[in-house]
């Protein structure tokens, strides 16, 4: 017997039909972003989490270690670092994989969405709105909030400019084109201040920051075309720097001209060491960064891994050389 077939194509929904239904049918929300939070992390965590809240949500806005480095983004304070009870809708901001957000979804199952531009990201949501050609998740967050039935306010566009102000350093990054300062420009319209958020993010360190930095730079090292040093545990205890991150010193690294390549490493209590790499365009670093656990993209990529500061240096080094050509078959490679 013949059967009528139905229309499918009807039914099938766009990821944004998608996301607008569930944000709908759901009352308590849970947004997470990755351990050692950036502007991106945290302004696509606020500037969706206050958007969801104005409409009436219940809203949890977790990062592992805190908001308190983002006081200057409206809503920071409300940052918790661990999630509780339970929840109708979890969404992951900024992250290319489930590890890069801590301890804080442990007990959640997987994320309802996950909203990210790391081309190494896993898809590892149960709805996965990636777009790797974007310079921000909040970029993302941007273009597909009015879809989701979600307004941009003074406040989230406050915070969704800090997120692609951080993640082009200032307008700095190759990816940086006319659409981009377009989306910023329309932020600035919607009430962001990019002066203040300029300042905050990118010029203003605390003196134990500054104090810090001189560590790193007095053992700055420079071998063809690769720039590095290394920051210790020892370092934050003299300069009184109390973050486990490399308070943006990699920015500076990464401004020598020297440097096709810029690495910093980050010692790190539990006998792992934070990798960040930095490159020119025309190389790719979120390869080497994946091959050691880490991700990122092609000009800026991390990776935590375990070993001894001196161990870690010697691997990292080593693959980085071979990155960039300069390793021959005499030098024993
Ligand atoms: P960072 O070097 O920490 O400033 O990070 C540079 C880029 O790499 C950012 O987009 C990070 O999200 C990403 N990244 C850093 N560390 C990791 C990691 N352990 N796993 C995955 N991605 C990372
Ligand atoms: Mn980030
Ligand atoms: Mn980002």
């Amino acid at each position: 017997m013949k059967v009528a077939s139905r229309p499918r194509i009807w039914m099938i929904k766009t990821l944004d039909e998608q996301v607008a239904a569930k944000f709908t049918a759901s009352h308590r929300f849970l947004i997470a972003s990755h351990v050692r939070p950036d502007a991106d992390a945290a302004g696509s965590l606020l500037g969706l989490g206050l958007a969801l809240m104005r409409q009436g949500k219940s809203v949890q806005m977790v990062l592992e270690d805190g908001g308190e480095k983002f006081r200057y983004l409206p809503g920071a304070e409300q940052i918790l670092r661990a999630p509780q009870g339970e929840v109708d809708m979890i969404i992951v901001v900024d992250c290319s994989d489930s590890d890069r957000v801590g301890a804080v979804l442990n007990g959640y199952g997987q994320p309802d969405l996950v909203v990210d531009h790391h081309k190494t990201n896993l898809d590892f949501g149960k709805i996965n709105m990636v777009e790797p050609a974007q310079v921000a998740t909040a970029a993302i967050l941007f273009d597909h909030m009015p879809a989701w039935g979600l307004e941009i306010d003074a406040d989230s566009a406050m915070c969704l400019l800090a997120g692609i102000v951080g993640d082009t350093i200032g307008f700095r990054t190759p990816n940086v084109d006319a659409e981009v300062l377009r989306r910023c420009a329309a932020l600035i319209d919607l009430g962001g201040d990019l002066t203040h958020i300029y300042n905050e993010e990118l010029v203003m360190r605390s003196y134990e920051a500054v104090r810090y930095w001189g560590s790193g730079l007095n053992r700055l090292e420079h071998d063809n075309g690769l720039v590095y040093t290394s920051l210790t545990l020892a370092d934050r205890q003299d300069a009184g720097y109390l973050s486990d991150d490399d308070a943006d010193l990699v920015n500076v690294l990464s401004a020598i001209r020297e440097a096709q390549i810029a690495i910093i490493f980050v010692e790190q209590r539990d006998n792992t060491v934070k990798v960040s790499w930095r490159t020119r365009p025309g190389l790719d670093v979120s390869g080497i960064a994946y091959q050691f656990g880490g991700g990122g993209h092609a000009a800026a990529a991390g990776a935590d891994i375990e070993g001894s500061l001196a161990e870690v240096k010697r691997r990292v080094i080593h693959e980085t050389h071979k990155l960039l050509g300069n390793l021959t078959k005499e030098m024993g490679v």
